[in-house]
C-alpha cells in the first residue's frame, strides 16, 4: 500500500542550484513560466495520444485533449491543467525532484559562480517546470496517470526552498494540474487579458486548444491559441515571430536560430519538415550520448523527441520537426532503422540542410561565419561520414589561411582556387596546433616569398579529414610539410637540379652521422629562405595529430621518421660544415 501521510523529499542538489540561478537571473523575463507550463501540458497530451495508439483504454472515453489556464484573483491562484498522460507517484518524485537529463546535471555541476555566464547559459537546458518558482510562493501539482484508478492520484507541493512533499490523493480526471500561489509582486498574472496575451504570444503554435477560465465559477471560453501544429500551416500564413517561438518550444534555446527551412514534400512520399540552424552550440555537442535529432510526428501524432535516425552525425546540431504520412504509427526503434522511408527522408533532409547552409553562405556571410565558428568542426566530419555529398560539403568548408586574419576572414576553397598564383596547380595546406603556431612555421617561407596562399589547418580532426578529401574542383591537395616540395611551376627562380658538390655531400653525411636513427634522411631544402633547418614528414607517413588520435583510440601507429632539411644558403649551415669537418674528418 502507498503511504497516505505526506512524505518529505529533498531536491537533488542540481535542482537547488537551478532554482537559485533561475530566480536570480531570469527575474526580468519571468513571464516565460507560463510558456513552460503550457509546453509541459502539451507534451503530456502528446504522450497520451501516442500511448493510446497501443492502448486505447488510456483515453478513458475522453479523447478530446486540451489545456486550461485558470486564474483566481481572490486566492492569488493560477493553475495550468491538462488531460494528458499524468504522473504516477514514482514519476512525480523522479521528474519534479531531479533534473532528468543527466548531461544537464553534469553541466550544472561544472558551472562556476560566474553569474553573468550562468544567466546566458541557463536557457540552454530548458528552464522548464522549475521556472514556476520565479513567480510562485508555493507550487502544488496534482496528477493522476492515465490508466491508474482515481484513488491513485498524487499531490506534490513545495515552496522551492529545497524540499517537497508528496502524498496520495483522489483525482477523478487523468492528467495534471499545476497550481501556483503567486508572490505578491506577481499579481499581474491574475489578469485575464495579460494571460490571454501571453498565451497568444508564446503558445499560439501549441497543437491543443488552450482555454482560460477566470474566477471560480466561470466557464472556460473559446481557445485562445490557434491550436494547429505550426508546421502543418501554409508557409505564407506563418510569420517570423511564429517560427521563432516554435523554435524556443522545441529547442529550449534562448538564442534566435540563424536560419530555418520549412518544406512540404508531396507525391510518392509525403512528409513535412521544419529544420532550424541554432546560433549557439549546446554544451553537450561533443557528448556522443547526448540526445539529438528531430521531434518525430507520424500523421500529426507525436511519436518521440530526439529521433536521431533522420539526420547524420555531422548534422547533429540541427533541431526541428519531421512529420511523415508514410511511417506506421506504431514504429519502434528497430523498425525505424529498417524502414526505407526513413532512409529516403534522411537523404532529403540532408539536402535541405545543405541548401540552407549554401543560402546562408551566399546571402548572409556574417551569419555563415557565426555558424562555422560554432559548428564547423562538427560539420567537417561529413567529409568522412557522407561521401555522397562530399562536393557540396567541400564548398561549405572554411579555413584560416595565410591570407586571412581572424575568423571573419576565413577562406572557402572556392576563394582559394580563384586566388591561385600564376602557375599554381595544387591547394597547399599546413597542419599546426594553432593559427599562431602555423603562421610562424618555417614551412611557409617559400610560399610567402612567392606570394602563394597556404591553408592553415588547426583542428584536431583535420589530418584525418583531409584523407577523405583528395581534390576540390579538380585541384589536388598538398601538405606543405610533407615530402620534397617541388615548386618549379610556381615562379621565382627556376630550380635547376645541380649536382651537389663535395662539400655539400660531406655536410649531409656528417649531419646524418650525428643524428643517426633520429631522422630518415638529411637533404637540402627547397622550402626555406630564412630559417636554417626544418623537419619534413614522409609523403605517406602518418602525421602528428592523426598519430595522437590513433593512440587515444588505443591503436599503434607505425613508426615514421622525419627528414631533416637544411637551408644551404643560411650562414649557420655554411658554418656548420666547417665545424663538423673539424670534429669528424670523414676519413
Ligand atoms: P522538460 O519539459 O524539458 O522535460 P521540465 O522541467 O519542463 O523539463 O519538466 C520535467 C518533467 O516533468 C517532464 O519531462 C515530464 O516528465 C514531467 N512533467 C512536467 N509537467 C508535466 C505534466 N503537465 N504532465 C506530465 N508530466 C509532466
Ligand atoms: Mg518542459
Amino acid at each position: 500500500m502507498q503511504a497516505t501521510e505526506p512524505t518529505t523529499h529533498g531536491f537533488q542538489a542540481e535542482v537547488k542550484q537551478l532554482l537559485h540561478l533561475m530566480v536570480h537571473s531570469l527575474y526580468s523575463n519571468r513571464e516565460i513560466f507560463l510558456r513552460e507550463l503550457v509546453s509541459n501540458a502539451s507534451d503530456a497530451n502528446d504522450k497520451l495520444r501516442f500511448e493510446s495508439l497501443a492502448n486505447p483504454q488510456l483515453l478513458e472515453g475522453n479523447a478530446e485533449l486540451g489545456i486550461t489556464v485558470e486564474i483566481d484573483p481572490e486566492k492569488k491562484l493560477l493553475s495550468v491543467t491538462d488531460n494528458g498522460i499524468g504522473m504516477s507517484r514514482e514519476e512525480i518524485v523522479e521528474h519534479l525532484g531531479t533534473i532528468a537529463h543527466s548531461g544537464t546535471a553534469r553541466f550544472l555541476a561544472q558551472l562556476g559562480d560566474d553569474q553573468r555566464r550562468n544567466a546566458q547559459l541557463i536557457g540552454q537546458f530548458g528552464v522548464g517546470f522549475y521556472s514556476a518558482f520565479i513567480v510562485a510562493r508555493e507550487v502544488e501539482v496534482v496528477s493522476r496517470r492515465a490508466g491508474l484508478s482515481p484513488e491513485q492520484g498524487v499531490r506534490w507541493a513545495s515552496d522551492g526552498q529545497g524540499e517537497f512533499t508528496v502524498e496520495a490523493c483522489t483525482r477523478a480526471d487523468r492528467g495534471t494540474s499545476v497550481r501556483l500561489t503567486l508572490k505578491d509582486d506577481a499579481a499581474e498574472y491574475l489578469d485575464r487579458f495579460r494571460i490571454e496575451g501571453l498565451i497568444r504570444k508564446y503558445s499560439d503554435h501549441i497543437a491543443f486548444p488552450v482555454r482560460v477560465r477566470a474566477g471560480s465559477r466561470a466557464e472556460a471560453g473559446e481557445p485562445v491559441n490557434r491550436a494547429k501544429a505550426l508546421w502543418q500551416r501554409p508557409k505564407s500564413e506563418i510569420e517570423d515571430g511564429d517560427y521563432l517561438e516554435f523554435y524556443r518550444h522545441i529547442a529550449h534555446d534562448p538564442e534566435e536560430p540563424l536560419a530555418w527551412s520549412h518544406n512540404r514534400v508531396e507525391g510518392k512520399r509525403e512528409f513535412v519538415s521544419l529544420l532550424y540552424l541554432p546560433s549557439k552550440a549546446p554544451f553537450d555537442l561533443w557528448n556522443r550520448e547526448a540526445p539529438r535529432g528531430l521531434k518525430l510526428y507520424v500523421q500529426r501524432v507525436f511519436i518521440k523527441d530526439s529521433a536521431s535516425e533522420f539526420l547524420p552525425l555531422y548534422l547533429r546540431f540541427v533541431r526541428g520537426v519531421v512529420d511523415s504520412a508514410d511511417l506506421s504509427l506504431n514504429v519502434s526503434r528497430e523498425l525505424l532503422q529498417q524502414d526505407p522511408n526513413v532512409a529516403a527522408i534522411k537523404s532529403a533532409l540532408i539536402k535541405r540542410v545543405l541548401d540552407m547552409l549554401e543560402r546562408l553562405a551566399k546571402d548572409e556571410p556574417a551569419k555563415y561565419a557565426a555558424f562555422w565558428k560554432e559548428f564547423g568542426s562538427v560539420f567537417k566530419e561529413g567529409l568522412a561520414e557522407d561521401p555522397a555529398n562530399r562536393e557540396r560539403i567541400a564548398e561549405l568548408l572554411r579555413f584560416s589561411s595565410t591570407r586571412s586574419e581572424g575568423e571573419s576572414e576565413d577562406r572557402s576553397l572556392a576563394a582559394y582556387v580563384e586566388g591561385f598564383a600564376p602557375g599554381q596547380e595544387e591547394i597547399y595546406y599546413l597542419h599546426a596546433d594553432s593559427p599562431t603556431a602555423a603562421r610562424s612555421s618555417p614551412h611557409l617561407e617559400v610560399f610567402k616569398d612567392r606570394n602563394v596562399e597556404v591553408l592553415l589547418l588547426t583542428d584536431r580532426l583535420d589530418e584525418w579529414l583531409m584523407q577523405h578529401l583528395d581534390e576540390f574542383r579538380g585541384k589536388r591537395f598538398r601538405d606543405v610539410a610533407r615530402g620534397e616540395l617541388d615548386l618549379a611551376k610556381l615562379g621565382g627562380e627556376p630550380r635547376v637540379e645541380t649536382a651537389l658538390d663535395k662539400d655539400e655531400r660531406d655536410l649531409l653525411k656528417r649531419v646524418k652521422r650525428v643524428l643517426r636513427s633520429r631522422v630518415d634522411e638529411v637533404r637540402f631544402s627547397r622550402r626555406l629562405s630564412e630559417s636554417a633547418a626544418c623537419l619534413a614528414i614522409g609523403e605517406q607517413d602518418i602525421g602528428h595529430s592523426l598519430r595522437e588520435l590513433l593512440k587515444a583510440a588505443g591503436h599503434e601507429a607505425p613508426e615514421a621518421l622525419p627528414s631533416l632539411e637544411l637551408n644551404a644558403r643560411h650562414a649557420l649551415v655554411k658554418r656548420l660544415n666547417s665545424l663538423l669537418a673539424e670534429l669528424d674528418p670523414l676519413a
